[in-house]
């Protein structure tokens, strides 16, 4: 802008120059062509004097003067004249454009001469006439010149006004376009800033009306004070607020109008540092209006500074907040009475309220939560199994972040004053505010240490066996699970599974009574625990854990974790065989026991927890089979004779209903003369399918599934009802008597002594004519066993103690067993013919037998030699394929009938049934 002014007065000065120039060359002109024109004057006076002179008449000397003067006058003005004169006219003499100049100074210099030649005429008095006449000539061709240079000197001033005003018009158009170049670029802007800046004022104006308005119309009250705190403006709501007008609040402090002496002094203090400070502050506070009463405003006070940064005073807004303080007192009071814990927190987590059972919940101090952002309550907070939470998932912080309430969430901290761990049931909910924006979170908890504490021993409880204290069934599927899982993990880990099952436990039971078997029961876990105990003389294996549970009954089970060769779990085994069998001294009483133990070791991939246990289950099953005492490894093959078993369980459960059993007897025979004695009633299965089903596959079966029972009734009663029958119908021929197998379980239930004696009387048979074949194995440990044994015989029935020579006790146990019978087993005759040691064996048994007044029966006799040696050894009674295979009630009244004292040798024909 400033260049364009500058440009524009350059112009115009320009111009006015030019203009100022063509007039003083105007003037110039003017004098110049006065000059020309007095010169034509001249040139004609001269004319007219010399023209008087020329007459000669008296006046002529004064013309002569006249002359004279005008001659020198001409030639003075000459010298000022011509210079300018030819400066002027020069360029255009030159151009040829201005001729008058020339004919001027020619005629002039002729007119000068002609004059001077007058007046030299004249002044020698010479006559003048014709000089006169000359220069009268001469005046006319002046006068004409000094005209003709006035028309040039014209026609060149009018040229140069032309010129001049055209310069004047150039300069006045440039200015004019500078001054719209000007307007354009500089003065549009500007007008429209300047209009810009007067709506800015007007909107500023505008504003300041409004919040002028505003500040008088708002409920809040507003308080404008100078920097010497001094009241200068109040709005409406002060007036009507505090009952101070105006005018009388003006100029005075704020405190002296409306200090209550129930306002915090340390509010009012932090108020006034602030202002002294020149800082805003905000606070709550109770003032008085005039009328006395009191209320609560929220202030929120603002320092004003002028444009330079000085402080002029402050303007305070306060806000009534009575209604709200009771509204909080409300809240408090009821936080203070809740039993429940609660903590209110903010949009940033930090807290921002408590109750005092929280407090005491926590074991935290108000101020130790207030402020802070505590989501987990300041302390390190875990879940339901013990493990931490993850921050983010701290019920608080979670509400916090996805706005959904939780509940029921529970919390484990460490918070008793002596660091004891605390349960809380938490429930949070999210705090919106009026627009439903999130902006905080309220959690309330109960204090569930208590009833966790005891729903925790509920759940160890329900996890331990009472009896023992040792883990349950649960625990043991668990530690497989574990182990189980642990090892598909880690491909070379192993584990064993060790199920055991105490051999004569029901009969402690039953013998001395539930007392006496729990006690059993505690010292067997105290063995195993004792057995198992690292550090034990048990071969330590690895770094194993050796977990041992009673999972019912007499049934315990240990787990072997961490071992894999079956040599180090099969020394644990035998180590708890032999711990097991240790005698028990139970409530006084000497008690025999001892376990068979199944293992399983390293199982199968696809196995589950029961399926190990059913196996470890079957082996232990297979264990029991092989006789007590003792262990078996599980193998896939057990599972199949499991399975077959049952089968025939089912089958056999049938066949005792659909009377597919049939019982058969085997002649016993005096060795000396071949007489029939007595026969041995033997069991028999025609199976429908199957055919004959022999009694060694059946009888373990039906012996495992109580089935025994049943079946042992119905061979008694049978063999009876036989031995009657046969005594009408052959009268002395007629066998003397009838053996009967009893199997251990039958030997436990005492009313076997109430059947048997019944069976004899239904029957009409004498006692004795019934013999019970016991195996030995059996008589001599059971006490259950022994007592029945003694029922019988006090019965008067006489007992036969079958298979001798297989069992563990030796001939020197034969006094102590109730026994009327030896019968030495198949085994020992079929090897006595060969074997020195089997026939002293027999031998000594036989003597043994006779000294304490037994019979002695030698079983399986095939050949005659055998039964030669037999006799010659000493036995009385043989029974035997050479004398007969065991027959049926028809086959064996021929075999009688077909008088058959004499051994006969029977083909290997299966016998008839009846
Ligand atoms: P056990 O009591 O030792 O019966 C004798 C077994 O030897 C019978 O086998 C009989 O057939 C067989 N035997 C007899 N003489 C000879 C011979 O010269 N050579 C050979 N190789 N064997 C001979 P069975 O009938 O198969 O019975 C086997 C076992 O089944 C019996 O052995 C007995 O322990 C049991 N048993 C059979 N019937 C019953 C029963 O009704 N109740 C009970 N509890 N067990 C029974
Ligand atoms: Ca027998
Ligand atoms: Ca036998």
């Amino acid at each position: 802008m400033y260049v364009a002014i500058a440009v524009i007065a350059a112009a115009a000065s320009l111009s006015i120059w030019q203009a100022s120039s063509a007039e003083g060359q105007r003037a110039a002109d003017a004098e110049l062509i006065d000059y020309a024109a007095g010169r034509n004057v001249f040139a004609e006076r001269l004319g007219r004097l010399a023209a008087e002179m020329r007459g000669g008449g008296p006046g002529s000397a004064e013309a002569a003067n006249a002359l004279r003067q005008h001659l020198t006058e001409s030639r003075a003005l000459a010298l000022v004249f011509d210079p300018t004169l030819k400066a002027r006219l020069g360029r255009d003499v030159a151009r040829g454009t201005a001729i008058g100049l020339e004919r001027w100074l020619a005629a002039r210099d002729r007119l000068w001469h002609h004059a001077e030649v007058v007046l030299a005429r004249v002044d020698g008095h010479d006559p003048a006439a014709d000089a006169a006449s000359a220069l009268v000539a001469e005046a006319d061709i002046g006068a004409a010149a000094a005209r003709a240079l006035v028309d040039d000197l014209r026609r060149l001033s009018q040229a140069r006004s032309r010129a001049a005003v055209a310069w004047v018009r150039g300069g006045g158009a440039l200015t004019l376009l500078l001054l719209g170049v000007l307007a354009f670029s500089v003065v549009e802007p500007t007008v429209r800033a300047v209009r810009r800046q007067h709506g800015r004022l007007a909107d500023q104006a505008a504003e300041l009306e409004r919040q002028a308005l505003v500040a008088e119309r708002t409920d809040n009250m507003v308080v404008i004070t100078n920097a010497e705190r001094r009241i200068v403006w109040v709005n409406d709501a002060f007036v009507r607020v505090t009952g101070f007008a105006a005018e009388r609040a003006r100029g005075r402090l704020p405190s002296e109008l409306l200090e209550s002496p129930r306002a915090d002094p340390a509010t009012v203090e932090r108020l006034l540092d602030a202002q002294q400070r020149g800082e805003g502050a905000s606070a709550e506070l109770v003032i008085r209006s005039a009328d006395g009463t009191d209320h609560w405003v929220q202030i929120d006070l603002q320092p004003l500074h002028d444009r330079h940064g000085t402080l002029t005073g402050f303007i305070s807004v306060q806000t009534e907040i009575t209604a709200l303080v009771s509204d909080r007192l409300k809240t408090a009071a009821l936080m203070a009475v809740l039993p429940d814990g609660v903590v209110v927190r903010d949009g940033e987590g930090r807290v921002t309220a408590v109750n005092p059972a929280a407090e005491r919940m926590l074991g935290l101090q108000r101020d130790r939560l207030v402020g802070q952002s505590v989501d987990d309550f300041g302390q390190p907070a875990v879940r339901e199994n013990g493990v931490a939470f993850e921050p983010e998932e701290l019920p608080g912080r979670w509400t916090l972040r996805s706005g959904i309430g939780r509940s029921d969430e529970v919390l484990g901290l460490r918070s008793g004053p002596d660091g004891s761990q605390r349960w809380l049931l938490v429930n949070t909910e999210p705090l919106r505010d009026a627009l439903g924006q999130l902006s905080g979170a309220v959690s309330c908890f109960v204090d569930i240490t208590e009833p966790r504490r005891l729903q925790d021993q509920l759940a160890t409880a329900a996890r331990t066996d009472a009896l023992t204290g040792l883990p349950n069934r649960s625990i043991v599927l668990e530690r497989i699970t574990r182990a189980l899982d642990h090892r598909r993990r880690h491909p070379g880990y192993g584990f064993a599974v060790l199920f055991m099952d105490f051999d004569r436990f029901k009969q402690v039971n039953d013998t001395h009574g539930h007392g006496v078997g729990d006690e059993l029961l505690r010292q067997v876990a105290q063995r195993l625990t004792a057995t198992l105990r690292p550090g034990d003389a048990v071969a330590r294996v690895g770094h194993e854990q050796r977990t041992a549970a009673r999972i019912g009954g007499d049934e315990f089970v240990i787990v072997l974790e961490g071992v894999r060769a079956e040599a180090p779990v099969l020394a644990i085994v035998g180590r708890l065989i032999e711990a097991l069998n240790e005698p028990y001294v139970v409530c006084g009483f000497h008690v025999h026991s001892g376990a068979s133990i199944g293992v399983v070791l390293d199982p199968e991939a696809d196995a589950t927890a029961d399926s190990v246990l059913r196996d470890a289950d079957t082996a232990m099953y297979e264990a029991k089979r092989a006789g007590r005492g003792r262990h078996a490894l599980f193998d896939a093959s057990m599972h199949e004779r499991v399975a077959q078993a049952l089968k025939m369980e089912t089958e056999l459960r049938q066949a005792l209903r659909a009377r597919e059993l049939s019982v058969v007897y085997q002649p016993i025979v005096d060795l000396a003369d071949g007489q029939l004695r007595a026969v041995e009633a033997l069991v028999r299965w025609q199976h429908p399918v199957d055919g004959p089903v022999p009694p060694s596959a059946f009888i373990p079966v039906a012996e495992d599934s109580g089935l025994i029972t049943e079946l042992g009734l119905f061979v008694l009663q049978t063999a009876c009802a036989q031995l009657a029958d046969w005594k009408r119908k052959l009268g002395a021929q007629a066998p003397q008597r009838v053996g009967v197998n009893l199997s251990r379980e039958q030997l436990r239930q005492p009313r076997l002594i109430d059947e048997v004696r019944a069976c004899l009387e239904d029957n009409g048979l004498e006692p004795r004519e019934l013999q019970l074949e016991v195996t030995e194995s059996l008589a001599a440990q059971d006490a259950v066993v022994l007592d029945t044994l003694a029922g019988l015989r006090t019965l008067g029935v006489s007992l036969a103690l079958d298979d001798f020579g297989t069992g563990y006790s030796s001939l020197s146990c034969l006094h102590k067993m109730p026994i009327d019978t030896v019968k030495i087993d198949r085994s020992f005759v079929a090897d006595a013919e060969g074997s020195e040691y089997h026939r002293v064996v027999i031998q000594a048994t036989l003597s043994v037998a006779r000294t304490l007044g037994m019979a002695s029966v030698a079983e399986g006799i095939e050949t005659d030699g055998q039964a030669a040696l037999m006799l010659a050894l000493g036995c009385q009674l043989g029974q035997g394929y050479r004398f007969s295979r065991p027959l049926d009630p028809g086959a064996l009244t021929r075999w009688l009938r077909a008088g058959q004292p004499q051994p006969q040798l029977l083909p290997e024909t299966a016998p008839a049934r009846s």
